[in-house]
């Protein structure tokens, strides 16, 4: 598990229904930037927000679908009520500063990737998103300033982001006895997915406190847990990643060093509810 980069992410899927997607992006923030978090990686979590029939023999992909879905589906008064913390006071402020990245594909097989878009409202974002026709949408962290004025203002960074955390099964590929390797996955090995969220989801809540606890299918071989509690969004990136560490009970690390090459981490001492967690995984195999 790591603590990510938040983003969301509209994409093509296999059966031509566009998602959203919340995804961890490649941090490529060259500004001063305080909760940076350089391990972070690139990976993509899918919310299905439409209902899905998986064709897997048909893979075209419908520019016409895609707008369907911004005009009639798209689900903008949730994102930016999810966004803006139903905080009357700062609602406005914390909305409107927070990035959103579009990847835009004006032909096929050409994406361009533009990022520093910010909204006032939900209706901006709306309008947004209709012209540009994006068929990616990552949502990134709160700045000081809205990011469309980065380059017109002092001192621009970082003020704010959720706790994410990506969890994958291929993490877990070294005890994947199902046949399953890297991104593939079978209703056998996503039972080790079921047992991370639920030992993820109590610790979060009952050993750290965090109420605003969601998780998000990752559209392809995992989870992301979106930590929204305040709290959660104002932390440093060594308290990101020490709650990460926290929950790691055993690492194995075979592609890195030659000496790490066992799972090189089992503390001598287990967080409080491990051992409850064991037993409750143990009566489900
Ligand atoms: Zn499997």
């Amino acid at each position: 598990m790591t603590a990510a980069e938040n983003t969301i992410t509209m994409t093509k899927q296999e059966d031509d229904v566009p998602f959203v997607d919340i995804q961890t992006k490649e941090e490529v923030e060259e500004d001063d930037d305080d909760f940076e978090d350089p391990s972070t990686s690139r990976k993509t979590v899918v919310v299905p927000v439409t209902p899905t029939v998986i064709k897997k023999e048909e893979h075209v992909f419908s520019p016409e679908l895609l707008k369907q879905y911004y005009s009639r589906l798209f689900p903008y008064d949730f994102i930016y009520q999810w966004l803006s913390y139903n905080d009357a006071s700062s609602s406005q402020q914390i909305f409107s500063r927070r990035e959103f990245s579009f990847t835009i594909e004006p032909f096929p097989g050409e994406e361009i990737y533009i990022r520093y878009q910010s909204f006032s409202n939900e209706m901006e974002l709306r309008e947004a998103i209709m012209k540009r026709q994006p068929h990616k949408i990552d949502i990134g962290a709160v700045f000081n300033h809205p990011p469309k004025d980065k380059n017109t203002v002092h001192n621009f960074t970082t003020v704010q982001r959720e706790l994410v955390f990506d969890i994958d099964l291929t993490d877990y590929d070294e005890i994947r006895n199902c046949g399953c390797t890297g991104a593939k996955i079978c209703p056998k090995c996503w039972t080790f997915m079921n047992m991370a969220v639920k030992v993820i989801d109590a610790g979060l809540k009952e050993d750290f406190g965090f109420e605003k606890v969601t998780w998000f299918y990752s559209g392809r071989r995992g989870v992301h847990a979106w930590v929204s509690d305040e709290s959660a969004r104002m932390l440093s990136n060594e308290a990101r990643s020490a709650i990460a560490n926290y929950f790691e009970v055993s690492r194995p690390t075979p592609k890195k060093k030659p000496c790490e090459g066992k799972p090189s981490k089992i503390p001598g001492v287990f967080y409080p509810d491990l051992v409850s967690f064991v037993s409750y995984i143990r009566s489900r195999r």
